[in-house]
């Protein structure tokens, strides 16, 4: 039976906390962004508190062997700090039996990047490229077979488990989803975790309503199912960012060089059609700041997004766009952000996106629930110093992805089954 972290008794008792530690370093090893970092700390210092110890565990990077510039040991000191007291670290997540049994109440001890053991993940590693398809199952299946034992080591150093990882909560891994069976009166949400999973339920389940989904970035094809979901939920639909362009090609606008996928086309206009059903507001960005190239230092020119002439391409949305966007934000109870409407990471083409960020900490004020997720529309937030002006910013990319698409995400479920 899954636990709550606020009634658990830590007392005496050691936690294994799963947490995305997965942090970006510079070439010093240094710490770029400690967001991650800082937004575990309320749950580990809640066992420490309660008068446990813990045991820390994560990934960092996508190593394929064991690899020094992804070892978790760069981050130990910060953690120490963040945590305010000392971090042990154990530089073998496999042998860290004896640390973990000498932690006394209120000690942490950090385990080695997961991730330096295929188990963790499941995937064979090492396969030759030319390898067979029967060569590939019999390493997939060495390596699952395996996985128990890698899986049953940490769960052995704990009386009980917390996932606080929503940032990788998407994925079915050793110590996100597979540890839980161990504990199956003693698993339980971290406070981080559980802070994603209420954000989430607000824009799916409770959205009060006119509910505004602002869905960007690239392409179609990587947020279609999103899209698909929103149809489901919201009142209005406004799409912006490279994605765009693909729907304004299927109603037989002209996009000069702009991104698009015409293999998209079908499905852009299944979705229009969709929403004409359902009553969904669709919101294209009507004009189009085109440059004519891709460059910060590009000439520019304002056009209708479906007359942009050839040789120019799309790079943000145009004041006309922005005006129309922000009056359907402003009158929602419930906005939900993911993805750039521009390239934003050049300056001169960052306006719609930054506006969008200003938008929803105005909606906010009004008393809108706003919730933003996707490491871009974060990033964009947080530039703008808004992070604590709208109601929730996301930790986790793919995971609040496949959230959105309606998915049940295999970390969350292995807690509440
Ligand atoms: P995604 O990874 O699909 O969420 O997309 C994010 C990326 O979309 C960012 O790197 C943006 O620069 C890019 N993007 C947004 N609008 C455009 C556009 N009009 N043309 C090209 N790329 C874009």
């Amino acid at each position: 039976m899954q636990q709550n972290i606020d009634s658990y008794d830590f007392n005496g008792k050691r936690a294994i906390v799963r947490v995305d530690f997965n942090v970006p370093l510079n070439d010093k090893f240094e710490i770029t962004d400690d967001t991650r970092i800082r937004r575990a700390m309320p749950t580990l210092k809640k066992v420490l508190a309660g008068g446990g110890s813990v045991i820390i565990m994560s990934h960092l990077g996508r190593p394929k062997k064991v690899e020094d510039k992804f070892s978790l040991r760069h981050i130990v000191d910060h953690v120490s700090e963040c945590l305010g007291v000392p971090v042990q670290f154990a530089d073998d997540c496999q042998k860290a039996q004896a640390q973990a049994a000498a932690l006394k109440p209120g000690e942490a001890l950090l385990l080695e990047n997961l991730r330096f053991y295929a188990e963790e993940e499941g995937k064979p590693r090492g396969l030759a490229e030319d390898a067979s398809d029967d060569e590939k199952k019999a390493a997939k299946a060495a390596v699952k077979a395996s996985q128990k034992e890698f899986v049953k080591t940490l769960a052995s150093y704990a009386d009980c488990y917390i996932n606080d990882a929503f940032g990788t909560a998407h994925r079915a891994h050793g110590s996100t989803a597979l540890i839980a069976s161990y504990f199956p009166d003693d698993k339980m949400f971290g406070y981080l975790m559980e802070g994603e999973i209420k954000a989430i339920d607000n824009v799916l389940k409770n959205a009060q309503h006119p509910f505004t989904a602002i869905i960007g970035g690239s392409k179609v094809s990587s947020k279609l199912a999103v899209l698909e979901n929103m149809l489901e939920k919201v009142d209005n639909l406004i799409i912006g960012g490279g994605m765009g362009y693909t729907f304004v090609k299927a109603q037989g606008g002209r996009i000069g060089n702009s991104l698009h996928e015409d293999e998209l086309i079908p499905q852009a206009l299944e979705i229009l059609a969709k929403a004409e059903e359902k009553g969904v507001n669709i919101y294209l960005s009507k004009q189009t700041l085109v440059a004519d190239e891709f460059s910060n230092e590009a000439r520019t020119q304002l056009v209708p997004s479906s007359e942009i002439p050839d040789g120019w391409e799309g790079m943000d949305a145009g004041p006309e766009s922005l005006a129309v966007w922000k009056d359907v934000i402003l009158s929602s109870k419930t906005v939900l952000w993911n993805g750039p409407v521009g390239v934003f990471e050049m300056s001169a083409f960052a306006n719609g996106t930054l506006t969008i960020a200003r938008d929803l900490a105005e909606a906010t004020g009004k008393g809108a629930y706003t919730l933003v997720g996707g490491g871009d529309s974060v990033a964009a937030v947080t530039r703008m110093g808004f992070a604590d002006k709208v109601s929730y910013v996301s930790t986790g990319g793919g995971a609040m992805l496949e959230a959105l698409e309606g998915k049940d995400l295999p970390g969350i479920a292995a807690v509440r089954e």
